[in-house]
């Protein structure tokens, strides 16, 4: 069994990382992110040692929950789906998204600011993400931190694990100037992380004895069966610590779960907390669109990822640049349609509506009559350029034609596209 490798990404995901690749942005998500508290009690399910914790939606639980650890010190930890949380600052001023306390008060009064504000960190951009909830933790002082990770590697179209021995806050940096501080290790399908293996790793990072290389070693088989048999496409444990007396701890975890596993991982994909999510990338999800922001002015609907890739080329050569794309994929009906230009319309910058499709297994009939349909229920104002090509074409001619509105058609894609950035200025 090969889970996360063997999934053949969607093509709109495939879109999303080649617009990512040209340099276009668009900070598109194609993986399910847990939360920290669910991810720790997924490790904790599979056996790995993390410092025990209790999550809370009010500063009152969390009071409570601070409470139950006896007045020993805790740690309080936003709970958004971004890194860096250490590191961070809250809208509302406050700094840091993880902070060490001592009192059961004053985790009340950081609850309360750090719930309902948003976390700015360096992975979440300036707007931040909101905070909905945190994590009360036991406080294990670090002896040290180190910093260890199983994903993918599509060019050995392997498993690899990558660990170093400098984990923490700073790793980012570390893998920036130092390269050689960082072990990568590529996973046998057959063999899996083998004992041996991982024990080996383990050595390399320098743990303090014996007893905490074999923690360490066992925490790392086990960090693999998860990532194996759950179908993620990451996990990253950051930092991987040693306390002060001497256990071997996974202190923050960061999970991510291939979209295209959802149906056999059911209790994992219904931890999804879609506040986290792009709101237009969410209600297109529920009418088997894909979306995909970007910042030119030209709104796009297309079917498929290599045309959107091409629609994004031919705009740029005539000087245009897209605002967004919605992919319908091959099995839109005319609802769907509606819905798409509904979320192309949503975001203010977009001056003009160009449709491009190549009608193959989507038909372009159904295409036209999601357009017209559209366009007169939903009152559109700016202009609409569309380029229909391909099964059904004549139809899709007529019913533009017939519908008497002011939609210009083209079948020359690059006419077309000269035409829908000359109307979007
Ligand atoms: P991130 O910044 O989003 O990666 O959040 P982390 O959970 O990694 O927290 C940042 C830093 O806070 C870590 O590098 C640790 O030094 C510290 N920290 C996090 N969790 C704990 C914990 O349970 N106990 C202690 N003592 N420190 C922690
Ligand atoms: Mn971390």
């Amino acid at each position: 069994m090969i889970p996360a490798l063997n999934t053949f990404r969607s093509r709109a995901a495939m879109t999303g990382r080649a617009l990512r690749a040209g340099n276009t942005f668009a900070s598109q998500k194609r993986f399910l992110s847990l939360h920290e508290y669910l991810s720790m009690d997924l490790l904790n399910k599979y056996g790995v040692n993390t410092p025990k914790s209790i999550p809370a939606k009010t500063p009152e639980e969390a009071f409570e929950a601070a409470k139950k650890f006896g007045g020993k010190p805790v740690v309080i930890k936003a709970q958004v789906l971004a890194g860096g949380r250490g590191k961070g600052h809250f809208d509302n001023g406050l700094k840091g998204g993880v902070h060490l306390v001592k009192t059961p008060e004053e985790v009340r009064d950081l609850a309360k600011q750090m719930i309902g504000a948003k976390l700015i960190t360096k992975q979440t951009g300036a707007a931040g993400r909101e905070c909905n909830a945190v994590m009360i933790a036991e406080a294990r002082p670090p002896k040290k931190e180190y910093y260890v990770a199983l994903l993918n590697d599509r060019v050995k179209q392997l498993p690899a694990m990558i660990a170093s021995s400098e984990g923490g806050t700073s790793i980012e940096e570390v893998a920036a100037e130092n390269p050689d501080a960082i072990i990568t290790t590529t996973i046998d399908l057959e063999k899996g992380l083998d004992a041996q293996t991982a024990q080996q790793i383990a050595h390399k990072l320098g743990f303090s004895g014996p007893e905490q290389e074999k923690q360490a070693a066992d925490i790392f088989q086990k960090l693999y069966k998860l990532f194996d048999e759950r179908d993620a496409t990451q996990v990253e444990i950051n930092p991987l610590a040693e306390s002060q007396d001497g256990e071997v701890l996974c202190m923050d975890a960061k999970l991510g779960f291939d979209d295209n596993a959802d149906f056999r991982q059911i209790d994992v994909f219904k931890q999804r907390d879609l506040t986290q999510e792009d709101p237009i990338e969410v209600e297109a999800g529920k009418y088997g669109l894909n979306f995909i922001k970007l910042d030119g002015n030209i709104g796009c609907l297309v079917n498929g990822a290599g045309l959107a890739m091409a629609t994004l080329d031919v705009l740029s050569l005539n000087g245009g640049q897209p605002a967004n794309f919605l992919d319908v994929g091959g099995g839109a009906n005319a609802a769907a349609v509606k819905k798409a230009f509904e979320l192309l319309l949503q975001s203010k910058d977009v001056r003009a509506i160009f449709v491009n499709i190549f009608g193959g297994i989507m038909r372009c009939d159904v295409i036209a009559d999601g357009i017209v349909q559209a366009t007169k229920e939903l009152d559109l104002k700016i202009p609409l350029v569309v380029r229909l090509q391909g099964t059904k074409e004549q139809e899709a001619k007529k019913i533009i034609k017939d519908s008497g509105l002011k939609i210009a058609a083209f079948d020359d894609l690059d006419q077309a596209a000269a035409k829908a950035v000359e109307v979007a200025k």
